[in-house]
């Protein structure tokens, strides 16, 4: 059994928001484009129920209002749903009432994201603590709550289509369990992920449906994206997305930039170290860093599926079918994201690169870091955040004073097999994760062709 290690920041953290503490900064309205097609505007209501843009674009904010240095100063005071209201109520006020927005928020960061100390200005941002112990939680609740307000305002059911590696669907599965009006239809590879990954989102029963692919994410994701594209499917279902290309997955993962910040007390620059896949995690980092947190620099850290870490080394984007490794989470070949990046930076790669540095590393090299880290301060990395890990330590070399932050994106035990023969040991399942093992798998298997999938929602969704 390993020892879990002392965070530094547990305090006050399930007491409910105190308004008196917060300063709320109200902007006006923001409003969404497509990344396709940049002169059309939707509310955030559309960019949500729709997920992805009808011209196969990606929603971005039309203006990310920033927060004022004072706002942000005073966030070390405050708890990290505290900084999560202050942050959704700058930028979403007006999109819905506000005791609903509380809510969402509310309920959303119901669970702690501790700062853990590793090495000297080295800090693990365990984001593991929800439900379905990984950082999709974040996302997936909060994108639970604001389409389960919406989809109440429309006359039909929400089909929710979801590809996913590993760890998305069970965030969004478990995140909208019984949420009134919607329908929820996970695209997974079959023997691609592990089993506590895969009994998180098929022992649910109720409007939850788990689709067993065989194929690779990849497939996954290009058939999740051919229905939405599929004129004859949107005409009979109320289709839309709950991947990261849903806007509303990336704004609650910028509260956790903001609340790591503020505990950091300043004195060096700050790094984050992002371990990658379909770079929604990185990309909500930017849009805090748009709203005017003042993070040093950003590391985007991959396993061998490393198309944006080339990029960010002077070479094109070029897609490329995902090869599997030990960090499953982020064997992405094509991330869907990297549109949004494009975005931010005016598709200028020299502008990108003053803010992001990309790094990859193999699984022996992820394998290697786990070792050595349990080793010497007793921590127990998951392959993930591993690879973070190791991108922060690289960076440091050339930087040494610098303070950075990885971000823990999974807990061990979802990758308890590789985990226990990387440290030849025992990781604890937590109970959560024991509940879903005991439960019994129901799935339904279908090719990796969008006709497969066309065929399956035409006779079992009417
Ligand atoms: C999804 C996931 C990632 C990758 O996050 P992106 O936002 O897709 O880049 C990393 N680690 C874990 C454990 C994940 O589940």
């Amino acid at each position: 059994m390993y020892s879990s290690r002392k965070s530094i920041n547990r305090a006050h953290l399930f007491c409910t928001i105190q308004e008196t503490k917060i300063t709320v900064h109200k902007t006006s309205n923001v409003k969404f484009y497509s990344t396709n097609s940049l002169r059309q505007f939707v509310t955030l209501h559309e960019a949500v129920l729709r997920g992805l843009a009808p011209d196969n674009g990606l929603y971005m904010p039309a203006s990310i209002p920033a927060l004022p240095p004072t706002v942000i100063a005073s966030f070390s005071n405050l708890s990290l749903q505290e900084i999560s209201w202050a942050v959704t109520s700058h930028l979403l006020h007006e999109d819905l009432p506000e005791v609903e927005l509380r809510k969402i928020v509310e309920h959303t960061i119901g669970f702690d994201a501790p700062l853990v100390p590793i090495e000297e200005h080295v800090f693990a941002l365990e984001l593991f603590h929800g439900p379905t112990l990984a950082f999709k939680d974040f996302g997936a609740r909060f994108l639970a709550g604001l389409l389960g307000y919406f989809a109440a305002r429309e006359d039909r059911q929400v089909t929710i289509l979801v590809a996913t590696s590993g760890d998305t669907g069970s965030a969004v599965a478990n995140g909208f369990l019984n949420v009134p009006g919607t329908r929820v239809v996970v695209l997974y590879p079959k023997d691609k992920v592990s089993e506590i990954q895969e009994k998180q989102f098929t022992t649910l029963g109720a409007n939850i449906t788990a689709l067993e692919v065989a194929g690779t994410f990849d497939d996954c994701q290009r058939m999740v994206k051919a229905a939405f594209l599929d004129q004859e499917l949107r005409q009979k279902l109320f289709l839309t997305s709950a991947n990261s290309i849903n806007i509303a997955r990336l704004i609650p993962q910028s509260f956790y930039y903001f609340y790591a910040w503020s505990r950091m007390r300043a004195e060096k620059p700050v790094v984050f170290s992002v371990p990658s896949g379909n770079f929604g995690n990185l990309t909500a980092g930017l849009l805090a860093k748009r709203m005017g947190l003042p993070v040093h620099h950003f590391l985007a850290c991959t396993n061998i599926n490393d198309v944006v870490p080339k990029y960010l080394a002077g070479g094109l984007f070029e897609p490329r079918p995902s090869q599997a490794t030990i960090s499953n989470a982020m064997d992405v070949g094509n991330p869907s994201n990297f549109a949004r990046m494009l975005e931010l930076y005016k598709h200028s790669p020299a502008a990108m690169k003053r803010d992001i540095s990309g790094f990859h590393f193999s699984d022996d090299e992820t394998r290697a870091a786990m070792q050595k880290v349990f080793q010497s301060a007793k921590y127990v990395m998951d392959p993930h955040g591993a690879v973070g890990y190791l991108g922060l330590k690289r960076y440091q070399q050339d930087h040494p004073n610098i303070a950075g932050i990885f971000l823990e994106t999974a807990h061990p035990a979802k990758f308890k097999k590789t985990v226990d023969a990387t440290l030849s040991g025992e990781v604890a399942i937590p109970p959560p994760l024991l509940k879903f093992l005991s439960r019994a798998k129901r799935s339904i298997c279908i090719g990796n062709d969008f006709e497969d999938l066309k065929d399956w929602l035409n006779k079992a969704i009417d």
